[in-house]
């Protein structure tokens, strides 16, 4: 059963309005669940209505593959941890990239057979309609316009490197290889690898198409996203997933010119837009411009010797920490990447909830990087049922801190560290952080002497003002709940 080509349009259109509104939701954590739904939705319709296409081929064969598709990000998505989330969003977004690039090479290999048997023959992508101008009744089918052949050709390198650059992001947070990989010469190798794809790229795209050439040249995007990841480590994982996100955003709008499908170009212009301003906000609240990120090699062994911070840890027990927030008159609680670890959100609202109780001021202070993906503090807080208002910013948070009596801080390391302000050879020198140390008092919650992501030490902790309360973070959260319940008792 096919439908009529306005109804699919129609069709097109209104997914198209579902991804922009459900984009624009994703924008509050209040409405961020529905924008998602709405989104699927668009999606769905969209993917609906490409099966109802007149001349769409294998439906079967597509249907089969959308069940497999649907039934392993189920099972994977009920299943992963929140702490893996990056490592999956990593994961995702490479399959995307791929796609793209996988649509680039179907029509590339079939414009290379046709011009071995002779002539332009009709578009053999076998999942897709045989052409636009068959769509539209033209009896011949005309091979793609050189706009549409540079397009699809530019759109698969960028969802090649996507694809393998992803693969690789996800290989590193999953832990499965070493966070850096460098060598003398590295940029050099990089940027003749991408001269020579761009090189071949240009070949292709001029109508030069041989299946040897459409061959090497997929080899080396892929090898370009390869290398150009590996040397990326430390704080800028965060921020290259985000480029990746874009760069898939863009392949799939540029293959989805060459289809002529108008969903796949506008979903793909919409995630290449919010990628790239989420490159650009992660970036800036990391304090690092994209080429710096891509090719600065952050996190590698820094300039200089680091700082040596003077003092010690001073532990202190859970009843004294939680009769210094029970008499306090402002508490900001910040919360890191050890707090989704611990799964301690449920007990860290219990907890600020009997303060609230009490008539503390409690606040909770959120950094753009803190966590392993953006917005994961924001998540589990939201999961906990925080409300909303008491969830403020890292810009409106800090100038806050002067006059905050004690800042608890849960499972945060990298982005309360003062040596991104005072130390140029710390690897996190310039990035922005909760000026926690500003408080009256400061209570760190954590197991041990554990580093954060970078892997450096934490001036905070050695401050005059700062207190260990050494212990997993669900668990120190308990006791603090309890040791309150005491005193109200
Ligand atoms: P960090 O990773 O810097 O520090 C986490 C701290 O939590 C550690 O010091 C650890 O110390 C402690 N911890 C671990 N497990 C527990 C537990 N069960 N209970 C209590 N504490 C625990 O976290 P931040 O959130 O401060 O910083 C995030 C870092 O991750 C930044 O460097 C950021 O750039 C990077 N990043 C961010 C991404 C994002 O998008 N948000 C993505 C990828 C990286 P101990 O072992 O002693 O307990």
């Amino acid at each position: 059963m096919a439908w009529p080509q306005t109804l699919i349009d129609a069709c097109y259109f209104i997914a198209a309005l579902l991804f922009i509104l459900g984009l624009k939701r994703m924008s509050s954590p209040r409405t961020a669940r529905g924008g998602i739904v709405w989104a699927g939705f668009g999606m769905l319709l969209a993917v609906v209505a490409t099966l109802l296409l007149p001349d769409m081929q294998n439906r079967g064969l597509i249907i089969a593959a959308v069940l497999v598709g649907v039934a392993a990000a189920w099972w994977s998505g009920r299943r992963v941890a929140m702490t893996a989330m990056p490592q999956m969003v990593a994961l995702y977004n490479g399959m995307g990239g791929g796609a793209a690039a996988a649509i680039g090479a179907s029509e590339l290999v079939s414009h290379a057979r046709d011009l071995v048997a002779g002539a332009p023959a009709p578009n053999t992508f076998p999942l897709m309609p045989e052409s636009w101008s068959q769509l539209h009744g033209a009896a011949a089918v005309a091979p793609l316009s050189p706009v549409a052949l540079a397009l699809g050709v530019l759109g698969a390198l960028i969802g090649s490197v996507s694809f393998s650059g992803s693969l690789i992001a996800f290989a590193k947070l999953q832990g499965w290889l070493d966070r850096r990989f460098v060598f003398p010469g590295q940029q050099v190798v990089n940027l003749l690898v991408l001269a020579a794809a761009l090189l071949m790229g240009v070949a292709l795209g001029s109508g030069h198409i041989t299946i040897a050439l459409v061959c090497a040249f997929f080899v080396l995007a892929l090898l370009f996203g390869l290398l150009m990841t590996l040397p990326i480590g430390g704080a800028d994982m965060p921020v290259v997933i985000s480029l990746y996100n874009a760069f898939t955003g863009l392949a799939v709008a540029f293959e989805g010119f060459v289809l002529q499908n108008e969903a796949m170009i506008i979903a793909g212009m919409v995630v290449g837009a919010a990628g790239t301003l989420l490159t650009q906000l992660m970036a800036k609240a990391m304090n690092r411009s994209i080429g710096n990120v891509l090719f600065g090699n952050f996190g590698a062994a820094a300039g200089g010797a680091a700082q040596a911070i003077s003092g010690s840890q001073k532990p202190i027990e859970a009843a004294d920490a939680a009769v210094m927030m029970a008499y306090a008159e402002r508490v900001v609680i910040v919360p890191g990447y050890g707090m989704a670890v611990a799964q301690a959100q449920h007990k860290v609202w219990e907890f600020a909830q009997v303060l609230i109780a009490r008539g503390v001021k409690v606040k909770f202070a959120i950094h753009p990087v803190a966590g392993r993906m953006p917005g994961h503090m924001n998540v589990l807080l939201a999961e906990a049922g925080v409300p909303y208002d008491l969830i403020v910013d890292m810009e409106d948070i800090n100038p806050e801190f002067p006059v905050t009596d004690v800042a608890l801080v849960i499972g945060a390391n990298d982005v309360v560290n003062p040596v991104a302000k005072t130390d140029p050879s710390s690897p996190i020198y310039g990035m922005p952080i909760l000026d926690v140390a500003d408080a009256k008092q400061v209570i760190v919650v954590k197991r041990g002497k554990g580093t954060g992501f970078a892997g450096i030490e934490n001036a905070l902790f050695y401050a005059d003002n700062a207190r260990m309360l050494y212990g997993d973070g669900q668990a120190a959260a308990g006791q603090l709940v309890a040791e309150l319940k005491t005193l109200d008792g």
